[in-house]
């Protein structure tokens, strides 16, 4: 009797605790689903993350082109050499010695000599429509239509192109506007970098990033706000459901902010990788702690976190996007950094700079992300050389922070096997640059060329689109 009463009560005791424990440990461990189990590599997929079957030569412009005479570096760390880059359709096809002319006769025949050639820069830290400064005092997150949100993140998609970047990930933007960009931009019909996009940032109700949510009427709870740039979310359902609805618009990644609870940011990872979408999160402290638990892919920004935390990064594999310009903007033109609720700790130029160094000696994976919010995309393409140099002032060579603008940064977006290198069989995303920014980073303020998806998108420094093709009236019967 006693016995029985006393196993009872364990019984009930583990009961009430195992789901819990368990429910942790399943989001620590759980791997992103990415289907590839079920796809043979022989098989066609789409270009991005989700990796949905689609036809051969899915998405690629008719006819090829080589680029001669140039110095390629390639992105993988080894040093520039001479070579000539052949691109069938949007795949590069070939890299070959340069005295070997051997690609397809009606290619055409870009002379690059006493250029650069190199893959495209990956910015993973943008907000396509982030309000400019100017429009924040006319315009909330509630009452911005979708066409200015698109045609504010169309012109910076042009600026972007012009200073190399050939992906961006943009970590939260309005509505479906980086949907529709993203859309027009993979079809060629607008100039631009490739986007990846994670729709809307998900945080709890006063989280960072929650006043976007809001506009008149606020504080009206809840995100009922389809337009907005944020959605909030109360209790791991809703963190659930929020992710969701991003994956139903077409994201490529999700992207969390704190603050959260333990069990909200663990339910919103685990639905995200059970989509098959990596996850990135914007915290700070203890906030760290909860996110790597969670098993996310990747944190953003040199927010402070304990030794351990970095520690933790390193051996799970959790990337770093450090993000260190903004910070340097926000220092330099606010005479300090002030912070609000969900920004509780100090920073400088010195403690940003030192949280990278400890990430770079742990060894932890980091990636070029610059958060260029509000107007701050004019200060390209001097921000992304100052992000580099940032990364050379935390131990990395010039050749090591290239490798990080482009391999790792692919890497980190879980498009590596596709994007960051110049090698066969990789997408043509490729720069020229007059120079040679392995040997001097400024030399990136002249990129002359860029092809994104082995389309020309950019001659002689300016956006290039190609003429309009008549489309031949309907016979007459
Ligand atoms: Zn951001």
């Amino acid at each position: 009797m006693t016995i029985k009463w006393i196993s009872t009560l364990l019984l009930s005791a583990a009961l009430l605790a195992s789901p819990a424990t368990a429910q942790d440990r399943a989001a620590e461990t759980r791997p992103i689903h990415d289907r590839s189990q079920w796809l043979p590599p022989s098989v066609p997929t789409s270009d991005d993350v989700l990796r949905i079957p689609a036809p051969a030569g899915y998405n690629a412009p008719k006819g090829s082109f080589v680029l001669v005479g140039g110095r390629l570096f390639d992105g993988t760390g080894a040093a520039a050499r001479p070579a000539t880059i052949v691109v069938e359709g949007k795949t590069i096809t070939a890299v070959l010695k340069p005295d070997d002319r051997n690609w397809p006769k009606d290619a055409i025949v870009y002379d690059v000599t006493g250029k650069t050639v190199m893959p495209g820069l990956i910015d993973l830290h943008m907000h396509l429509t982030f309000l400019d400064a100017d429009d924040m005092s006319v315009y909330s997150d509630s009452n911005i239509s979708g066409a200015q949100s698109v045609m504010r993140g169309l012109g910076r998609m042009g600026i972007y192109l012009q200073s190399g970047v050939t992906s961006v990930r943009d970590v939260g933007s309005h509505g479906d506007a980086p949907f529709v960009l993203k859309k027009l931009q993979a079809a060629g019909e607008i100039p631009g970098p490739r986007i990846f996009a994670a729709g809307q940032l998900i945080t709890m109700t006063g989280g960072h990033g929650a006043g976007h949510a809001f506009g008149p009427g606020y504080p009206e709870v809840g995100d009922g706000n389809p337009n907005s740039m944020v959605r909030i979310a109360s209790g791991p359902d809703e963190w659930r459901e929020a992710v969701r609805i991003q994956f139903a618009k077409g994201a490529d990644l999700i992207k969390l902010a704190s603050e959260y609870s333990q069990a909200e940011i663990s339910a919103a990872v685990d639905e995200a990788h059970s989509l098959g979408l990596p996850v990135t999160v914007d915290a700070e402290t203890q906030y760290i702690d909860m996110a790597i638990k969670a098993g996310v892919d990747s944190i953003e920004h040199p927010l402070p976190r304990s030794d351990a935390a970095i520690a933790l990064m390193a051996k799970k594999g959790v990337a770093s996007v450090p993000t260190l310009i903004p910070y340097r903007i926000i220092t330099r033109s606010s005479g300090g950094y002030f912070g609000s609720t969900s920004r509780r700790f100090q920073l400088n130029e010195t403690t940003i700079l030192d949280m990278a160094r400890k990430m770079r000696r742990a060894g932890v994976k980091m990636g070029i992300g610059l958060d260029l919010i509000m107007n701050w995309p004019e200060y390209m393409p001097g921000a992304y050389i100052n992000e580099l140099e940032s990364f050379t002032q935390i131990g990395f060579t010039r050749t090591e922070a290239l490798v990080a603008a482009t391999k790792t940064s692919a890497e980190i977006m879980r498009m590596g096997d596709r994007l960051g290198t110049i090698e066969r069989g990789k997408l043509a995303d490729i720069i020229v640059v007059d120079g040679n920014p392995d040997q001097d980073l400024s030399a990136l303020k002249k990129v002359r060329t860029a092809f994104v998806n082995g389309r020309l998108m950019l001659q002689d420094g300016r956006l290039f689109m190609p003429a309009h093709e008549e489309k031949p009236l309907p016979s007459a019967k």
